[in-house]
């Protein structure tokens, strides 16, 4: 008897080729399989992450189609970390024994999301500093602490850095992390289960320190922000630290009730900026260290000259840059990276238009499956949307060729340069084609090319 792993392996191999399948899916083991769940255990972090972007979605089709039944896949890290779990479970964290004291903290933070890990620059030291402050003096100097800015800037790393610092510094702190999404969900379910008393009791009482991630999410949810303004008094007149993020100033918050807002005011309001050239340099340094990845000096500066809008996108792009490198044997130079970011990586980065967003635009056009997209069949009602799909990443997010054919279900680049090519040389005579190619556009960049 096989596993369902082994089978999903068995069954994606051939489709996705050998080098594929002995980089990104047989390093993968499983640890656990039940009904409806597959627990899967990646060597590192980037496997994880790549894992869950790339081939995650194969995996499942796989199963289904082998099983008839929807999975879930649940990834963590070997190591001796901690598996990533984004958000602290619901009954109020246990009083940790002093022998378990150097643990990895078990309240749901990430564990890479630490202040040894968040490079400090001119765009983000206030914000840095008074989380550093915070953690060394909970409830004290800026109660509440509210950080802001765009996304993918730092603004979760260091909410989870204050956790992780509380927890080493005072382990009898009872720390709650949670987003403000999450609150919400949970507040709902005990209203529903009449288990009000207990949500409460979590919040406001069994609660020494409160970090919530992206409370602009609760705005204009109005059961939700009263409860949430209740939890708030609760532990700001026991002086119990407060640390909360968003994506803009507490006033800038459409529909958020006035009594909250001027409380986020009441302590330290800080901005988080998009990094600077130094700043993102240094990042990249660092994760590339993390991540093992060999790159010079100059070719990290490359990169970073290259994606400026925010972090995560810079980590992404290293991400892409070393993988295709890996896969090719080729070290990273500069010519390397313009060749997998393309010329337009910049652009690209800001508008953030990705192959995945024009695979969904085209088969809602044709009404077709976006696995079937990724798959191998070629008769006429697919293939074609196919190589519509593929024209169009190539020119509105000017990914390379091995790219787009990897975001295809793993095909090769060469495919994608024919199905490039075909697509401009019957667009010149069929203007049909021309039509729909220019709709396409239009919806997905709001203009005629
Ligand atoms: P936000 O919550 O603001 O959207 P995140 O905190 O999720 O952004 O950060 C996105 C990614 O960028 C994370 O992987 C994070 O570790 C990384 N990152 C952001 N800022 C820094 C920094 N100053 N130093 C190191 N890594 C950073
Ligand atoms: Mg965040």
């Amino acid at each position: 008897m096989t596993d369902i792993w082994t089978d999903a392996l068995a069954g994606l191999r051939p489709r996705l080729g050998t080098e594929t399948y002995e980089l990104w899916l047989r390093p993968m083991v499983m640890v656990d399989a039940m009904p409806g769940l597959l627990r899967l255990r990646a060597p590192s972090l980037f496997m994880k992450e790549w894992f869950e972007n790339h081939y995650r979605e194969a995996v499942l089709q796989e199963i289904l189609s082998r099983t008839h039944e929807r999975y879930t896949i649940e990834v963590d890290v070997a190591e001796d970390a901690a598996p990533i779990v984004e958000f602290v479970a619901p009954s109020a964290p246990a009083p940790i024994p002093a022998s378990t004291r150097r643990a990895s903290a078990p309240i749901g933070l990430s564990e890479r999301y630490r202040f040894g890990t968040f490079i400090k620059g001119a765009s983000n030291e206030l914000a840095a500093s008074a989380a550093h402050a915070v953690a060394e003096e909970p409830g004290k100097r800026f109660n509440p602490l509210f950080i802001y800015g765009g996304v993918g800037l730092g603004k979760t790393h260091l909410l989870h850095a204050v956790g992780h610092a509380l927890h080493h510094a005072r382990p009898e702190l009872r720390i709650v992390y949670l987003s403000a999404e999450r609150f919400m969900n949970e507040f709902i379910s005990a209203v529903r289960f009449n288990e009000c008393d207990q949500f409460r009791k979590r919040y406001r009482e069994d609660c020494d320190v409160l970090l919530v991630d992206d409370i602009q999410f609760i705005a204009g949810r109005d059961r939700t922000m009263d409860e949430f303004f209740h939890v708030f008094n609760a532990l700001y007149e026991s002086s119990k630290q407060i640390m909360v993020t968003a994506d803009r100033t507490p006033s800038d918050m459409q529909g958020m009730e006035e009594r909250i807002t001027s409380r986020l005011n009441w302590g330290l309001v800080a901005d988080i900026k998009p990094p600077d050239l130094e700043t993102r340099v240094a990042i990249l340094r660092q994760k590339a260290e993390d991540e093992r990845i060999a790159i010079a000096n100059d070719v990290a500066v490359y990169l970073a000259t290259l994606v400026r809008s925010n972090v995560r996108e810079l980590e992404g792009a290293l991400v892409r840059v070393s993988t295709f490198a890996a896969l090719k044997g080729v070290p990273i130079t500069q010519d390397f990276v313009r060749d997998v970011l393309g010329d337009t990586a910049a652009p690209r980065m800001a508008t953030q238009l990705t192959v995945e967003a024009i695979q969904k635009a085209v088969c809602g056009y044709f009404s077709v499956r976006v696995t079937d997209l990724k798959g191998q069949r070629r008769h006429k009602g697919i293939a074609r949307p196919r190589m519509i799909a593929m024209y169009l990443s190539r020119e509105l997010t000017g990914s390379s060729y091995p790219e787009i054919g990897l975001r295809f279900g793993g095909k090769d680049h060469s495919t994608v340069i024919n199905a490039c090519r075909r697509m401009a040389e019957i667009q010149t005579t069929d203007p049909e084609l021309r039509g729909i190619i220019e709709s396409l556009r239009h919806q997905l960049v709001g203009q005629p090319g």
